[in-house]
């Protein structure tokens, strides 16, 4: 049997077995060729730069998930637009279901529409059927706009979905934007690119005229668990208005108006970067990286905003003072929590690199350690710097892989694995804690309140008797 499809499919020679706990374990060992992209943090200076942005390695079961999906995961918050994808109904498996960003309004974002293309339509084209499906969505939902996302069989085939949207456009009257979102077309992050060219079609079509001089706009927060929500919340206390949130409970006429905000906020990097810099290009926007996870990240960005409109010092009052009572309010129960976590070791693997940052503050705090890091989509900077504030022994690890992640919980002997729905399964098949910190998530874990219902579900997770039964665990005694 060829090596490679040895490796696709598992298959391990009896001297890769090694000894963990008294017990026997497969040692897995890194394909050559994923070295570069694994990093030990050393007590020095960061090593040198590690190998990431690339496509993943053949034979390596990445992670990732398909350009389509990043762009899907990233407009379907979009809560009164109709969300169509053009393709075989597999790819319609993203749905609302199993990423539950939250609408105070329409919810005709949970609906997942799909053309369904057949093998007839592989042949002669699927570009009559996505025009009639359109017509016959647009007419029954009425939606503000709509978003086709072409899925690798629409690339294969070349159907011309730009002139479908502008056709169905001229018939109905409402935006039709085409997502070009060809699974096969690169990585993930790709998939957000392709989201944030078809947003900003939006961008700069509405009224600007009654926009606060102290105005925002949040990127890259979806209303998981109504986050957004809390945010906002904490804007508005500071007399700061939010023109939108791209798109955590989003709707298409504050998009079309959200040129007029002063500055953008950045929570999610990996998606909304190239979103802020196109909009700091055509509209002078100036943007900021924030993470809304954690007392220190979320004060922080708190603060970001105040002094920018630094020309009302009663805004930053107004922070410092939400500030002082949020923390207040939960730091007696923090602290709770911290007594029987200290000591706690804890993976992580997340989508962007960047919160990661806040995951790593967010352990300290509760005296737990970081000890395995890692990203889908990090870039050289990100890691650099995740290299700079990790512990000395941390293994740093870009897309990354189930056999990989599983050889590092092991090795550094986690008591948590922090990831999304992907790496629950490893985490339990070892006998460790799981905490979800991804789309996946019903409760809110950003904000204050969020960092209280961060800190309980570690706890919950970590403290349960149910570990000891593990065979990991009861071997080892
Ligand atoms: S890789 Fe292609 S076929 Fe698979 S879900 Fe993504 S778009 Fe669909």
């Amino acid at each position: 049997m060829p090596d490679i499809l040895r490796r696709q499919i598992g298959i391990f020679e009896p001297r890769y077995l090694g000894c963990y706990r008294n017990r026997m374990f497969p040692m897995i060992e890194l394909l050559p060729e994923r070295q570069p992209q694994v990093v030990r943090k050393t007590g020095g200076a960061p090593a040198a730069d590690m190998a990431c942005g690339k496509a993943s390695t053949a034979g390596s079961i990445s992670q990732r998930a398909c350009v389509f999906c990043g762009s899907r995961v990233v407009l379907y918050p979009i809560a009164d637009a109709l969300h169509i994808v053009h393709g075989p109904i597999g790819c319609a498996a993203y749905t609302w279901d199993i990423r539950g960003a939250l609408s105070s309004g329409s919810q005709l974002h949970r609906n997942s529409f799909s053309t369904d293309l057949q093998e007839m339509d592989v042949i002669f084209g699927g570009e009559k059927k996505l025009e009639a499906a359109l017509l016959e969505l647009i007419a029954h939902h009425q939606p503000k706009a709509a978003f086709i996302y072409s899925t690798c069989i629409v690339g294969l085939i070349g159907d011309d979905v730009s002139a479908v949207c502008k056709r169905v456009a001229a018939k109905t009257g409402i935006p039709v934007l085409g997502v070009h979102s060809e699974g096969f077309k690169g990585t993930k992050k790709d998939g957000y690119r392709a989201a944030c060219e078809a947003v900003y079609t939006l961008v700069g079509t509405g009224d600007i005229s009654d926009v606060s001089p102290h105005s925002i706009n949040i990127l890259g927060d979806f209303n998981l668990a109504g986050e957004t929500w809390i945010i906002r919340e904490y804007y508005k206390r500071m007399g700061i208005e939010v023109v939108s949130c791209v798109t955590g409970d989003a709707r298409v006429e504050d998009i079309r108006r959200c040129h007029g905000a002063k500055l953008n906020l950045v929570q999610c990097s990996g998606s909304m970067t190239h979103l802020a810099k196109m909009m700091k290009r055509d509209y002078g926007i100036p943007f900021k990286r924030v993470s809304y996870f954690g007392i220190e990240d979320m004060s922080a960005a708190l603060y970001e905003a105040a002094k920018y409109f630094g020309d009302d010092p009663a805004i930053m009052q107004r922070a410092q003072q939400l500030v002082r009572e949020e923390i207040a309010a939960i730091y007696p129960e923090l602290q709770r929590y911290k007594q029987k976590l200290i000591g706690k070791k804890a993976a992580i693997y997340v989508g962007g690199a960047f919160k990661a940052f806040s995951l790593i503050r967010i352990l300290r705090l509760l005296g737990m350690e970081a000890a395995v890091v890692g990203s889908q989509t990090g870039d050289a900077e990100d890691y650099r710097q995740l290299q700079e504030i990790s512990d000395p022994g941390t293994i740093i690890v870009d897309d990354s892989n189930p056999l990989e992640l599983a050889k590092f919980c092991l090795e550094k002997d986690v008591d948590l694995f922090i990831g999304g729905v992907k790496e629950r399964p490893i985490a339990y098949k070892l006998g460790i804690g799981f905490c979800d910190h991804n789309h996946e998530r019903k409760e809110p874990l950003a904000g204050f309140v969020g960092m209280l219902n961060f800190a309980k579900e570690v706890y919950a997770s970590v403290a349960s008797p149910v570990w000891q039964f593990a065979p990991r665990r009861a071997r080892s005694k």
